[in-house]
């Protein structure tokens, strides 16, 4: 089974648009504070450093990042997830933002929110790109937020099938060919 490129569901420019827009909402919210960004490598590694850059200067921010597995194939999650890279920074008493891709079933981002709430953090909030909300299988809040989705698999901007396609500018959506 191979992959291909289908259509541009995200424009970069649409996508620069609303990471300004996310970015003035955090900026807001955590006016004159120190904030501990967590990325979750490697998808959400070109948001974070779009989004980090339209902070507001009052904002005292430090950048940490986990990388994590989720035993399974390159388009569906398994539901068990692995650590592969823990933070290098204590995060106890700190505001802690995790900025992840795209939340599909929400069994990535709701242990990642377990795991973090138990090192005594002042604040743990989620800030995600991208939300197929149809496929959500658990609960977990997400308070920044980019664009609703629907069920398709996305690249682009970070995102990968099989470790291609991250540095595409758009979000583009892949169609699976029986015979490639
Ligand atoms: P969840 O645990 O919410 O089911 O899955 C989250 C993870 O699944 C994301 O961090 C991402 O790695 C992967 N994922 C889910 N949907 C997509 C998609 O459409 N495209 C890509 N590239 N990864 C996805």
């Amino acid at each position: 089974m191979g992959y291909s490129l289908s259509s541009t569901l995200i424009s970069s420019d649409e996508l620069k648009k609303r990471v300004r827009d996310i970015a003035s909402e955090i900026s807001r919210e955590y006016h004159g504070q120190e904030l501990v960004v967590v990325g979750i490598l490697k998808g959400a590694v070109f948001f974070l450093s779009d989004l980090v850059r339209e902070f507001t200067q009052d904002l005292k921010v430090t950048i940490d990042f986990m990388a994590v597995s989720s035993y399974g194939d390159s388009t569906k999650t398994s539901g068990i997830v692995r650590i592969v890279k823990d933070l290098d920074t204590h995060i106890g008493g700190k505001n802690v933002l995790i900025v992840e891709d795209i939340v599909d079933t929400g069994l990535t981002l709701s242990y990642l929110v377990k795991l973090l709430k138990e090192r005594s953090p002042r604040s743990v909030r989620v800030c995600v790109l991208l939300d197929k909300t149809e496929r959500r299988v658990v609960e977990v809040p997400l308070d920044f937020k980019g664009f609703e989705i629907p069920d398709r698999f996305v690249v682009g901007y970070g995102l990968d099938c099989a470790g291609l396609w991250r540095n595409l500018p758009d979000i583009m959506t892949v169609d699976q060919e029986e015979n490639p």
